[in-house]
């Protein structure tokens, strides 16, 4: 099985990579790198025992991408690319809405155009909104999003429902992540931002190494145990492996899949705090702010349907995550070499 992977040098796409081709499955990845180094890939590649081939070019160029499919068997797609920063959205939403929803007409066009009909989508749990009560289910209804960045996935998640409507024949799964954190075992990968930092894990570890003074908490008088707000961190391994998962479901027969990938616990920015400053023994300063606009109180998964239906479920605890995400900043502390 041959998969083109999308963003496959960012984040979440690079350890995917790596479960991939451990599983057995040859990657493709196409990137522009506007969000990542292209030392990850290297480190991909230090990481598994099979050569693997990349093309840096972006999704909406047409024609490069039309050329990959041409000289690639390309039987599915993992489609990660995309803008994710949340507050950069709101003041670029004309960019957003290109990258993400245009870049994704241009992928799909070109998939169709070579009888490539298997997509998994990189959606969000942004896409249930403001007002539905967690544990989230992926029955519920989705939309009401704040910001262009969540808009995008909502989008997107709308337009790959009308293209199975209209052809049935396409295989199509869509994702709802949770809050990735963590890195690889090794050390060698993990989540290196641009500039400061808007993620809660990726601060913290900055604080660590001295790179950052302190922890805005934002917000402590929300309806939760301690006030702060609750989400549902997942280990990018285990989301890794969800999508492993996801690929041998989209190859299995054609159809239109929703799925959470979460572990179905809540975490308060503060238990996070004490669980990183338990796994690292670095003590974590931090001053409460005001709320984040946007924020919710509580947002945590109902993972059953992942697990019924794909047999996967969340394997690696908020520990796990914390040593992890340490390992990864203290052995890089300037995240990926130029
Ligand atoms: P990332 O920025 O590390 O990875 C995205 C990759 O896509 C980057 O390597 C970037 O260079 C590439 N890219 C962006 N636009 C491109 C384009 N037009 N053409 C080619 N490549 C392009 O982000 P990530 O955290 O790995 O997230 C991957 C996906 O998951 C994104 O779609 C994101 O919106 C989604 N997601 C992430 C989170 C999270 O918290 N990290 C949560 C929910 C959903
Ligand atoms: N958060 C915080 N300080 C930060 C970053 C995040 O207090 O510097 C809080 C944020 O308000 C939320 C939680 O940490 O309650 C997770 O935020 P993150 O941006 O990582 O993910 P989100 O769930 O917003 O996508």
């Amino acid at each position: 099985m041959s998969v083109l992977v999308t963003g496959g040098a960012g984040y979440i796409g690079s350890h995917t990579c790596v479960e991939l081709i451990n599983a057995g499955v040859d990657v493709v990845i196409v990137d522009n790198f506007c969000n990542c180094k292209k030392s990850s890939i290297n480190r991909i590649r230090a990481l598994v025992n099979k050569d693997f081939t990349y093309y840096e070019c972006d999704i909406r160029d047409k024609k490069g991408l039309d050329s990959i499919f041409k000289k690639e068997k390309i039987d599915s797609v993992i489609h990660f690319a995309g803008l994710k920063a949340v507050d950069e959205s709101v003041y670029k939403p004309l960019e957003y809405f290109d990258n993400n929803v245009n870049g994704t007409l241009v992928l799909l066009d070109v998939m169709r155009n070579n009888g490539c009909k298997k997509i998994v989508f990189s959606s969000s749990a942004t896409v249930y909104g403001m007002n539905n009560i967690s544990p989230l289910t992926e029955d519920m209804q989705v939309g009401g999003v704040t910001n262009p960045y969540g808009r995008t996935k909502f989008m997107i998640e709308c337009i790959l429902q009308d293209l199975y409507v209209s052809d049935n024949s396409w295989s199509i799964c869509l994702l709802r992540y949770f809050n990735p954190i963590g890195a690889h075992k090794s050390g060698t990968m993990g989540e290196d931002p641009n500039g400061i930092p808007n993620n809660l894990m990726p601060y913290i570890t900055q604080v660590a190494i001295g790179k950052r003074e302190y922890l805005n908490v934002w917000g402590d008088d929300y309806d939760t145990p301690d006030g702060t707000g609750v989400r549902d961190y997942i280990h990018v391994v285990d989301l890794a492996l969800g999508h492993v998962k996801a690929v041998q479901k989209i190859e299995a027969g054609s159809g239109l899949y929703i799925y959470n990938l979460g572990t179905g616990k809540g975490y308060s920015v503060l238990d996070v705090v004490k669980a990183f400053e338990k796994a690292s023994g670095v003590k974590i300063p931090y001053k409460i702010g005001p709320r984040r606009a946007g924020d919710i109180a509580t947002c945590y998964s109902d993972p059953g349907k992942a697990y019924r239906e794909l047999g996967w479920k969340a394997e690696r605890d908020i520990e796990e995550m914390c040593e992890d995400s340490w390992r990864w900043q203290s052995q890089n502390p300037n995240g990926y070499p130029d």
